[in-house]
């Protein structure tokens, strides 16, 4: 008998099975809203030419090599997009509290940060948002958390934040438990919080000694702009908290699978930096004992290279544009159509996706019948939709809910 034989099948990734339900569809008008990645008006991937640029100049310079980065990466990738994350001047910066590490992706800097919250500071219990991205609750789950919850943030009435109840269900949580915030261009419902709702925020944070964890998967992404896609973050970092964010450069750089990110630790005591540092060593050295090269010396030189960097600046608001255009198209289809509801949170959410409203049973109907296949919660990676699908997209949204 095989050691293997009492194994469980484990449940799917939806993300994943929907693509590849997209993948073996033979429809010729096929369209995939599901997984979270750019796609160009012709509907395909994109490397941004200014990363392709540096690409080439990597490629010709012989003095590189495939030597080892240190465990905690490359540092001079890692302060740069720390920068980027909380402004070159920040008085954090200045202060000598910032400290940050390279990581694999997004989700490996979650997955670091969860551990050092959960095995260094011995914390348990984590809050994240109701819904979030689905991977925040496997990440703690394996990191050990003992306390998973949640804290209301969509309003399906409203189609737009709770604030009230996020509030509410915040200032409930027990003292010294983590929450996961999403700093913009919220995953999946695409509504991020005003800046007086982030001060009202920040206020239960510090009342409830609560630990914020920042997600920061889409900087540039939201608005098209660095730095007001970072506003949340910084305030936070102003207002004196200690605090962890994860940087993702999938989304803002098209690096998907180089696995690139960074995390960031803001300390009230500078004096704390050397210790942390050496644990987070450790963790990684356990985990995959360091990162890969190519993405950090990409990011780092865009990041590094004022002439570069405008070029990277463009490429995002070549992106974020071409998602406002097709939110503005798709509102405007629907409400041509008379498709019942309202189709205003089309616009007025940001970021790669919409939190449609479609049910579970109409997104089901959507793949099966028209092959435009989406997750059951109703969010549609916007990027997907293009001049050349959306009147199809709309008119069969339209059927499903009429
Ligand atoms: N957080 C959120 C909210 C995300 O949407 C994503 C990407 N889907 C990530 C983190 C991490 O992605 P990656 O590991 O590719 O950086």
């Amino acid at each position: 008998t095989s050691r293997f034989a009492e194994v469980q099948q484990g449940a799917p990734i939806e993300v994943f099975a929907v693509s590849k339900a997209f993948s073996d569809s033979t429809h010729q008008k096929k369209v995939n809203l599901s997984v979270g990645a750019y796609r160009t008006d012709e509907g395909k991937p994109w490397v941004l030419p200014v990363v392709r640029k540096v690409e080439v100049e990597l490629a010709a310079d012989t003095s590189l090599n495939h030597e080892y980065l240190p465990i905690l990466g490359f540092d001079a990738f890692s302060t740069a997009a720390a920068k980027m994350l909380l402004g070159a001047s920040h008085p954090v910066i200045a202060e000598g509290k910032v400290t940050a590490v390279q990581t694999l992706s997004g989700t490996g800097g979650l997955r670091i940060a969860a551990d050092f919250l959960g095995h260094v500071l011995k914390y348990n219990t984590v809050y994240y948002s109701t819904p979030t991205w689905g991977n925040h609750r496997l990440i703690f789950l394996q990191a050990g958390f003992s306390e998973i919850c949640q804290y209301r943030y969509w309003d399906a009435e409203s189609r737009g934040l709770d604030i009230n109840g996020m509030i509410e269900d915040l200032s409930k949580a027990p003292e010294n438990s983590v929450i996961i915030l999403h700093a913009c261009a919220h995953n999946p419902t695409g509504v991020d919080p005003t800046q007086d709702q982030w001060k009202r925020i920040a206020d239960v944070v510090e009342e409830r000694k609560l630990f914020p964890l920042f997600d920061s998967a889409y900087q540039g992404f939201a608005s098209g702009d660095l730095d007001s896609d970072a506003w949340a973050v910084r305030y936070f970092a102003s207002r004196g908290f200690e605090m962890m964010s994860s940087q993702s450069f999938s989304k803002n750089f098209g690096l998907y699978n180089e696995r690139i990110g960074n995390l960031v630790v803001v300390v009230k005591d500078p004096s704390c930096i050397t210790a942390t540092r050496s644990q987070l060593t450790l963790l990684v050295r356990g985990s995959y004992s360091n990162p890969p090269c190519h993405g950090a010396r990409i990011v780092s030189r865009v990041l590094s290279d004022p002439v570069l960097f405008e070029e990277w600046k463009g490429c995002i608001k070549t992106m974020s544009g071409r998602i406002i255009e097709m939110r503005k198209g798709l509102r405007e289809r629907l409400e041509k159509l008379g498709t019942p509801g309202t189709w205003d949170h089309i616009t007025a959410q940001i970021g790669m996706f919409s939190f449609t409203g479609l049910s579970a049973k109409q997104s089901k109907y959507l793949g099966e019948k028209y092959h435009i296949f989406l997750l059951s919660s109703g969010r549609i990676n916007m990027c997907g939709i293009t001049t050349g699908n959306i009147d199809y997209v709309a008119e069969a949204i339209n059927d499903a809910v009429c």
